[in-house]
């Protein structure tokens, strides 16, 4: 068939050029394979050569960022940001701080938030940024430095309606913070939509620190009342301890489910009694501690070396908020073994493909990051409105436009997997329905 020639040429095209960047390719490959279909029912947009601009990064930035650290020594690390696609709006994505970030996981992970982005129904375009400096274990004024260094160099290249970063990995309020002052120094300008996931106190929104585990379970909560389930009662195991890990783990809490395990990159713990957030707060999000210290306030809890074990813990819910390549098949196998229900992606690209695959043919309800996880990006298009009306939206306001967005991708979603021949097929419908849109805003604005 047409489609899958066309599929099979630009993946192909796509190898050779970004030879050996693995996470980039295995985002394409997801998503392309899954567009099959479309082509064959919409044979122009192969001609005006949708796929081969869309695979295409529109612009790639790679700057020096120096910085001085506490002993005086000068230190370098890299920075990235790559503008995916302004089809649709300004780029839009965050800023990934971690020392595995390099050229080809900021290219997945840009190219994964054009679709996402497109999902939520908001006019915002594709972008993803970052570096490989690793906040941890650095004192508040070496990440001080770093952000205003790396500010330096990216004031250059975004900006309101051009392109607005927000948090990832390693960057929440406190390098927002750092950023947003030192962007603000040298444009002199209060450009608070300039960046979003801001402090309340210049220009935040309210809802924008929980807003993407609150949508992960928004989301998977809709898939599961479609499939008669709920969260009551469930047992849930989340990977990662960070701002998505906490608040998806506050939400089940809230709707009737027993989360039993959460981790980080060094290991995971177990508490079977459910547990106790406001100790996690505490050590993450205050003392910026490691999830072995829940030991010392529950002693009765289990912590283990190492994050994969985590999926053994028998669970009806796994939500993986980590990283990408988390739940690889071996993985994949044990939880369906132990009668998993749902796995629903609050990381990027957590779920390795041929993992993806074993679930889905096994019955077991999947939900893709760039559909389950959009809840971040959707509420920093929130928190640009309220920035460029000046005006702030009470929790309430934004948590319920936040509820309406997740349950309006789970159902497109779903249509368009009906409507292209997979019902049920979650993360085709995601990546079918955020690729249309997209698709269409580039076929009225002719080969740019
Ligand atoms: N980093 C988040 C994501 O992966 C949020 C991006 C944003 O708020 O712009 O979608």
């Amino acid at each position: 068939m047409i489609g899958r020639k066309y599929v099979d040429e630009i993946i192909s095209k796509v190898e050779k050029r970004n030879f050996g960047e693995e996470e980039f390719l295995n985002a394409i490959k997801e998503v392309l394979n899954s567009l099959v279909p479309v082509f064959n029912k919409h044979p122009e947009y192969i001609e005006e050569g949708i796929l081969e601009r869309i695979v295409e990064p529109e612009r790639q930035i790679f700057f020096r960022v120096p910085w001085i650290d506490d002993n005086g020594k000068v230190q370098v690390n890299r920075g990235f940001r790559v503008q995916f696609n302004s089809a649709i709006g300004p780029y839009k994505g965050g800023l990934r701080f971690h020392p595995s970030v390099n050229q080809s996981i900021i290219k997945f992970l840009g190219f994964e938030q054009t679709f996402k982005n497109s999902l939520t129904g908001l006019p915002i375009g594709g972008g993803k940024g970052g570096s490989d400096f690793d906040p941890k274990g650095k004192s508040d004024r070496e990440v001080m430095r770093f952000c205003q260094s790396f500010m330096a160099e990216l004031y250059k290249h975004i900006g309101l309606d051009t392109d607005v970063p927000a948090g990832d990995i390693g960057v929440g309020a406190r390098e927002i913070g750092y950023m947003y002052g030192y962007y603000k120094k040298i444009k002199n300008a209060n450009d608070q939509g300039v960046l979003t996931g801001k402090g309340l106190a210049y220009g935040g929104s309210l809802v924008r620190k929980e807003a993407t585990g609150y949508g992960l379970v928004y989301f998977t909560e809709k898939m599961l009342s479609d499939n008669n389930l709920s969260f009551k009662d469930k047992t849930v195991v989340i990977s990662g301890s960070g701002n998505v890990a906490i608040y998806a783990c506050e939400k089940a809490n809230e709707l009737g489910a027993k989360v039993v395990a959460l981790s980080d990159s060094n290991g995971y713990i177990y508490d079977e009694n459910g547990i106790n957030l406001d100790i996690i707060k505490q050590i993450k999000e205050v003392n910026r501690g490691r999830i072995k210290e829940y030991l010392d306030y529950v002693p009765n809890a289990k912590y283990t070396e190492g994050f994969r074990g985590i999926w053994e813990i028998k669970c009806d819910i796994a939500l993986p908020c980590a990283t990408q390549g988390e739940i690889n098949k071996e993985a994949a196998e044990i939880l369906i073994k132990n009668g998993i229900k749902v796995v629903s992606e609050g990381a990027n690209m957590p779920t390795d493909l041929d993992a993806i695959e074993l679930l889905q043919k096994s019955g077991v309800m999947f939900g893709p990051a760039k559909a389950a996880n959009a809840g971040g990006v959707a509420c920093s298009a929130l928190e640009m409105s309220q920035n460029s009306s000046r005006l702030s939206w009470d929790f309430e306001e934004v948590d319920s436009k936040l509820k309406d967005i997740m349950v309006n991708i789970y159902i497109n979603s779903k249509n368009a997997a009906q409507e292209y021949g997979e019902p049920g097929n979650i993360l085709m419908g995601a990546n079918i329905a955020g690729f249309i849109k997209v698709a269409e805003a580039m076929m009225s604005q002719g080969i740019v």
